[in-house]
């Protein structure tokens, strides 16, 4: 109201923002409770390996199967946790049930169970004083050993600050992996590789939507691989939709796929060697 009175075409306080604050304040009293009844679900990403097949990796996505909402995106809760701060909590329980989900496979599968377990963080957990601290606890309590988890995370969280890279070097120092998350959207990628430790890169799917075309994103999804190369990195190309998509980047040198054309994120996923390869390489 006072905002119309200057004149601000921008920050006019309109009805849809006043709904749209009011279903945020809502959300966020919601996750809490959703914390507290177990609403929230971990869901598991196959990350495939060509040209073998085998699942090298799993990516940890949280879901929230709400009792009158139905599923909730993390793309609509997920910031609204950052806001509020209960990510922490919230981080920290997804990060326990997928160290621990990774050790369980370990002691089941043997060697069919993938190499590591991807569990996505927030700049807001990175951030904190502890986080690596927390991190080592949760590695002890589930007896995963520390090379066995990654974390994801996107460029901005990291540019957030200093806190940030000093969590990063003690995350390294303990042996866990480090994956920078849709790699080539965030400010200043590349200066990141040069100051801080990483592991993997994960190329983002809007590189991969026009691989099998000779544009400009197969230009630059070219050129990153040969970044992780040169740096020793692993390179994931992340939405990889279709078979063509696959072969595609293949051609490029990509070893580590991921997307709906090898796996929905699924409770419980399947470790047998892709069937979906098997097409590529034909
Ligand atoms: P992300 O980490 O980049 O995860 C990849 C997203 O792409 C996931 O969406 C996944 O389901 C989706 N995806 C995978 N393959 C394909 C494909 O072939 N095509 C298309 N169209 N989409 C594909 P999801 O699960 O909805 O998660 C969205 C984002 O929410 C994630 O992006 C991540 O930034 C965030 N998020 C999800 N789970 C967590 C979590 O546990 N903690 C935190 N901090 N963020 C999370
Ligand atoms: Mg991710
Ligand atoms: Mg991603
Ligand atoms: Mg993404």
């Amino acid at each position: 109201y006072a905002a119309k009175h200057t004149g601000d075409p921008v920050r006019r306080w309109t009805p849809a923002l006043d709904e749209r604050a009011g279903e945020n304040a809502r959300l966020g009293g919601e996750i809490r409770m959703a914390l507290d009844s177990g609403q929230f679900r971990v869901v598991y990403q196959p990350i495939v390996e060509l040209p073998s097949g085998r699942v090298a990796a799993v990516e940890a996505l949280v879901r929230w199967e709400h009792p009158l909402r139905g599923m909730v995106s993390p793309a609509d809760f997920i910031p609204v946790a950052e806001r509020n701060g209960l990510i922490v909590e919230l981080g920290e329980w997804i990060l326990r049930m997928a160290c621990h989900r990774m050790a369980g496979w370990r002691a089941t599968l043997g060697p069919l169970a993938p190499d590591r377990v991807s569990v996505n963080v927030s700049a807001r957990q990175l951030a904190r004083h502890g986080f690596a601290a927390t991190v080592a606890a949760v590695l002890a309590e589930t007896g995963l050993p520390a090379p066995c988890l990654a974390v994801e995370m996107t460029e901005t969280a990291v540019f957030e600050g200093g806190q940030a890279v000093v969590t990063l070097n003690e995350l390294r120092a303990l042996g866990v992996r480090i994956a920078l998350d849709d790699f080539g959207t965030g400010h200043s990628s590349l200066n990141l590789l040069q100051t801080v430790p990483v592991d993997i890169l994960k190329v983002d799917k809007s590189f991969v939507d026009n691989i099998t075309e000779a544009g400009r994103s197969t230009v630059i999804a070219e050129a990153l691989i040969q970044v992780s190369r040169g740096l020793g990195l692993a390179a994931v190309a992340e939405g990889v939709e279709t078979a063509a998509q696959a072969e595609a980047l293949q051609r490029l040198g990509y070893s580590l796929l991921q997307g709906y054309y090898f796996g929905r994120p699924v409770a419980d996923p399947n470790f047998a060697l892709s069937t979906a390869v098997a097409e590529v390489r034909r």
